[in-house]
């Protein structure tokens, strides 16, 4: 049974007090925006009749996610993440800016500080006995086919555990192991020697898989490669590929998957030649298109909390 109390003048002058909407201090933005999704929530309490043992399990919800380090997870689980790459697609589509690689999510796997080598990076570091070799290869190039050389390409990737370095459980792996950037070739050629990843999962005791579990939704992803391109002049590209094969393709529970972002896998042998561990190895070749600056800027470009390491 809604109140329908939301907007009476007792509601409405407490949601103005509480973020300080009419006070000179404090920032206009954030002001204007705590007040805003404040609103939203005590309206939605209103209208759905939110009772206050529901709130507070809300609450309390909050807390163990921020105990478990999983609102970044969260935020691609829920779509939040896939929501601003929806916004960014469209603000491109108005601006009439087409034909680079397509953008997905980032997730919240990231390490900075990967070692940058001239070409080609080995970045299957820890032995992995149940990943067989894969190598990563293309060209970066402009929306015109023109190569980038001194691109850099940085990409990083779960093991065939599914878990990511820096951020696994079993401790396995060192900072990182399958991660890595390279600066492309005057042809714009860019290279990985790696292992094939498996998919991810949510850590199965975490607040994410615990929010997931309400709703009847699983929180594994298909295995998938992430990768972050940069060139001078051009915007930074945020984006991943999926392995091609892998069941739940079109059943990520980040919603990461896209057109034009599943390569196929072709079987190659020589790999001794290359120093894989394995002669016969896969291979997927993966080009990227990178679009221009916007009147000299990225406007795209996104500044989130980042894990980091030292080489
Ligand atoms: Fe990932």
């Amino acid at each position: 049974m809604s109140l329908n109390i939301f907007s009476s003048k007792e509601v409405q002058d407490l949601l103005r007090a509480s973020s300080n909407l009419d006070g000179g201090a404090g920032a206009s933005r954030f002001k204007q925006i705590l007040h805003r999704l404040l609103g939203d929530l005590f309206k939605a309490i209103d209208d759905l009749d939110i009772t206050p043992d529901e709130v507070w399990a809300g609450v309390n919800y909050i807390n163990q996610l921020g105990r478990d380090g999983e609102a970044a997870l969260l935020a691609a689980g829920l779509g939040l993440e896939k929501y601003l790459d929806i916004r960014m697609d469209e603000e491109d589509k108005r601006a009439g800016l087409e034909g680079g690689t397509p953008r997905t999510i980032e997730g919240s796997l990231y390490v900075a500080g990967t070692p940058l080598r001239a070409g080609v990076s080995r970045i299957d570091i820890d032995a992995d006995a149940d990943a067989g070799p894969l190598v990563i290869r293309g060209v970066v190039t402009d929306t015109n086919g023109a190569p980038l050389a001194n691109a850099v390409v940085e990409c990083w990737h779960a093991n065939s555990k599914g878990f990511y370095s820096h951020f696994d459980p079993t401790g396995a792996q060192t900072d990182f192991n399958l991660r890595g950037a390279v600066q492309t070739g005057p042809n714009g050629e860019y290279e990985f020697r790696t292992l094939m990843p498996i998919g991810y999962g949510c850590p199965p005791q975490g607040a994410t898989q615990r929010l997931l579990d309400g709703l009847g939704r699983h929180g594994n992803r298909p295995a998938h490669v992430h990768f972050f391109v940069s060139s001078d002049q051009h915007r930074k590209l945020t984006t991943q590929f999926n392995i091609e094969g892998d069941p739940l393709i079109w059943d990520d529970f980040a919603y990461a998957t896209r057109e034009g972002l599943i390569p196929p896998i072709v079987e190659k042998s020589g790999g001794s030649k290359l120093g894989l561990k394995e002669d016969s190895y896969k291979e997927i070749e993966f080009n990227f298109v990178l679009t221009s600056l916007v009147q000299g800027k990225d406007n795209q470009i996104v500044h989130r909390l980042r894990a980091g390491a030292e080489a």
